[in-house]
């Protein structure tokens, strides 16, 4: 079986935390492949404006161009509409076909939030988790969270042991509209990127 992980999010900007947990996923559930999905429009944040959805997948582009195993990619940014996680997790498991297993990464704040999401019920029968903890969470409470997902929708949810990286993309938007730099919270590529551009002014 070939084994694959999903990591979507908002990514504006990617940073070393998004990326630790694609690394530490892969290496620990012995992934053959992470996918960075950046999301259109998130449904959560529609009254904030974010970078454009080409600027934010190039950044995760740069970010893994050295990172064999995990890449960028523009599935939700192509559909028209927002593409919910179900949707998109649907749609990448139809294409890859019935050899291929299908991971759901993600961080404290998701899993915890998981219920709000579209179709949670079908999201959380259906497919696989994988969770890494984040800094600014209490671990008690995911592991509670954790077991009341198996307990009531039978989720095949594991944690991943990940570095703990407290960095936020709120963070580092926060820095870079207050002249700050970014001292090792985004990798030197995407600093790059984002000063040439002048995102996040
Ligand atoms: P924002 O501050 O704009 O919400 P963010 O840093 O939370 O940005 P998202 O794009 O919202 O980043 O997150 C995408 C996914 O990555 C989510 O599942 C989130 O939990 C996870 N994630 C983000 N930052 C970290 C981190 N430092 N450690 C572990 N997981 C993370
Ligand atoms: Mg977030």
């Amino acid at each position: 079986m070939r084994k694959i992980g999903i990591l979507g999010g908002s990514f504006d900007p990617v940073h070393n935390g998004h990326i630790g947990l694609a690394r530490d996923a892969k290496e620990q559930l012995g992934l053959d492949e992470v996918l960075m999905i950046p999301a259109k429009f998130q449904p959560f944040k529609l009254d904030r404006k974010m970078v454009s959805g080409q600027q934010r997948l190039e950044m995760i582009e740069l970010a893994v161009a050295d990172m064999p195993g995990i890449t960028a990619c523009d599935y939700e940014l192509r559909q028209e509409e927002i593409s919910y996680t179900y949707k998109t997790l649907k749609a990448i498991t139809e294409m890859e076909g019935p050899e291929t297993e299908v991971y759901f990464l993600t961080g404290t704040d998701s899993i915890l939030q998981i219920h709000r999401w579209k179709n949670a019920d079908e999201l959380l029968h259906n497919y696989n988790f994988v969770v890494g903890s984040r800094p600014g969470y209490k671990d008690d409470e995911l592991s509670e969270c954790i077991e009341r997902l198996k307990r009531d929708y039978n989720t095949n949810i594991t944690k991943v042991d990940n570095h703990q990286l407290n960095i936020s993309s709120t963070e580092i938007r926060e820095r870079l509209e207050s002249g700050q730099g970014l001292s090792g919270l985004v990798p030197e590529v995407v600093e790059r990127y984002i000063i040439k551009h002048g995102l996040y002014k």
